[in-house]
């Protein structure tokens, strides 16, 4: 069940390195990446957007892309760019893991919870704490939930990593609120 972080596909700022060199320029540039994701070939389309003073990387995986924010940094040899994780940790590796890329530390958290000893009390409460934890940063990182009247393909994930964590209160209201829209059609 569990991803083991060498087995996630790596977004790195090498693999980019000529997108990031046309960010630094403002011009335009996307492409296309051919990808394993559970253990199927998957592809991956990105492309940079400017908005104001921001430069972002938007990566196409699920149906709703997810955006990157591209961090500049002035080195005595020139100019590096970083990918910003949600956390607002800036690194040279996104890892792609349950639909959305996250840095080493955000998406390590999960794996390293199954390592606490779940066994005895104290070790089961701090298991499902982290792994609640961790869920309710996903829950912010998700985004838009709804894709023409219906809950998309991530959040739908998430409701179910939810009701095997034990946040049945989350998968309620998901459900009140889908039942809600129903009979309002
Ligand atoms: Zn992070």
């Amino acid at each position: 069940m569990q991803t083991l972080i060498e087995d996630s596909f790596i977004l790195s700022t090498n693999l980019l390195k000529k997108d990031l060199r046309k960010a630094r320029d403002r011009e335009s540039t996307e492409g296309t990446l051919n990808i394993i994701y559970d253990n199927k070939p998957s592809i991956l389309d990105y492309k940079v957007e400017y908005s104001g003073e921001e430069t972002y990387l938007d990566v196409f995986f699920d149906i709703e892309p997810q955006r990157i924010l591209l961090s500049e940094y002035e080195l005595t040899f020139g100019t590096r760019t970083y990918l910003t994780c949600g956390c607002g940790t800036r690194t040279n590796a996104l890892y792609l893991k349950l639909g959305f890329f996250a840095c080493r530390k955000c998406q390590k958290l999960n794996y390293r919870s199954t390592t606490i000893n779940s066994k005895s009390e104290h070790g089961r409460f701090l298991y499902q704490q982290s792994k609640r934890l961790k869920l309710m940063d996903m829950r912010e990182s998700i985004g838009r939930i709804f894709y023409k009247s219906k809950y998309t393909k991530r959040f739908m994930r998430w409701l179910k990593l939810c009701d095997q964590s034990g946040l049945f209160k989350e998968v309620k209201s998901a459900n009140d609120l889908m039942i809600a829209i129903d009979n309002s059609k």
